[in-house]
């Protein structure tokens, strides 16, 4: 295993021991949950158990729970169902939201990645859409939108809305229906679970989208063997993040506030969306002058793993899509650098960080300008 200081939560987490547990106990059995027989009936209640956790994390009811691959998946699934329709979507949401339809509308964010309210209604006038998508939790910045409002503006114009909360769990609350979702979007590996497992989490609105056809798994809405180890390792990370919420903010905030405090005190850093409601682990910050590559490469080479925003499109050149949204300058957009903490993060890890910052800003401070 790399012995890199590991940085990068919002790209993937560390199993969690006891996932890793319950995954391993049953991972070599042939286990069909569609199947008649004992096996496969022990197969069924195995996934009815993490039924339940993932609805207990969202609080919805559990038949409304569909597993799937993950959240690239489930937001496919939910814009490919309305994409003959006007559809909105918020300009910062992942790739998987953006790239799903070709035709998307996108809604502006102000300079800390918020929805701009007034302009949104104005579109929901506009295009009368059928669907509307916006985040939770923005996996670059840690910015939080407020969904409650956004989904009642949208339901309000008669139109459904989607949530991917993937950033979301197990660092904030998921009330499927206080905050008014309709579709939200799961993904395990975010909170501890294994990679390649999820759940599009279905709200009381009656529409069920679906993408794979074939077999009649999960009441035909999701085609395809269920991923039953990867399943029951997802129910398990869901309980874990759901009874830690409070002590993960807690202790992540302190990581979050112990970096600021520090990173701020050299001129010319930009702290994104550090004025507005955030989830405590992550930071993501520029400095004018600094590509974000090359701060990349000199971290790695000093034992660090950080990002440079969405992990899912590094190796890109571009600068950050939202970050350019929220009106950065493209070199800021291509300068920043995403920290984000996790259940494994401990204050010698952030100690490690700052102390490479302090030697690569020597190193380098001769590029840095206003
Ligand atoms: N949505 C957000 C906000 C993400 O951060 C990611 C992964 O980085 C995804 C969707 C895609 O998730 P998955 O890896 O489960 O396909």
């Amino acid at each position: 295993m790399s012995d890199q200081i590991y940085l990068d939560y919002n790209a993937t987490c560390p199993l969690k021991p006891e996932v890793f547990d319950a995954m391993t106990a049953i991972m070599q059995e042939p286990h069909n949950a569609s199947s008649v027989h004992q096996t496969g009936r022990a197969a069924n209640m195995l996934v009815e158990k993490a039924r339940e956790q993932i609805a207990a994390l969202a609080n919805a009811p559990t038949n409304q729970v569909i597993f799937n691959s993950g959240a690239t998946e489930g937001n496919n699934t939910v814009i490919q169902h309305f994409k003959d329709e006007p559809i909105l979507v918020s300009a910062t949401e992942h790739d998987a939201v953006l790239k799903a339809d070709d035709d998307l509308i996108h809604i502006p964010v102000d300079e800390n990645g918020l929805v701009k309210l007034d302009e949104f209604e104005a579109l929901l006038k506009q295009h009368k859409p059928a669907l509307v998508s916006v985040m939770m939790v923005n996996n670059e910045s840690g910015v939080i939108q407020p969904i409650a409002e956004i989904s009642a503006l949208t339901h309000k114009h008669g139109a459904l809305f989607h949530c991917d909360a993937v950033q979301a769990a197990g660092r904030i609350e998921i009330d499927m229906p206080a905050l008014g979702i309709d579709f939200l979007t799961l993904s395990a590996h975010k909170f501890g679970g294994p990679q390649g497992v999820g759940a599009l989490v279905l709200g009381l609105c009656g529409v069920t989208p679906t993408l794979l056809q074939g077999g009649g798994q999960e009441k035909s809405a999701r085609a395809g063997t269920e991923n039953v180890a990867g399943i029951v390792g997802f129910g398990k990370a869901a309980e874990l993040a759901k009874a830690n919420i409070d002590a993960f903010t807690s202790r992540t905030r302190a990581f979050q506030e112990k970096l600021e405090e520090t990173l701020k005190a050299f001129q010319g850093i930009h702290i994104y969306g550090q004025d507005v409601n955030r989830a405590a682990n992550t930071t993501l910050f520029s400095i004018n002058g600094l590509s974000s590559e090359t701060l990349l490469m000199a971290f790695d080479l000093d034992g660090i793993a950080v990002s440079n925003g969405s992990a899912c499109s590094s190796g890109k050149v571009e600068p950050s899509h939202v970050l350019k949204a929220m009106g950065a300058s493209d070199e800021a957009a291509s300068g920043a650098i995403r920290i984000s903490t996790g259940w494994k993060t401990e204050d010698a890890d952030i100690e490690a960080f700052l102390k490479v910052w302090h030697k690569l800003y020597e190193r380098m401070k001769d590029k840095i300008h206003a």
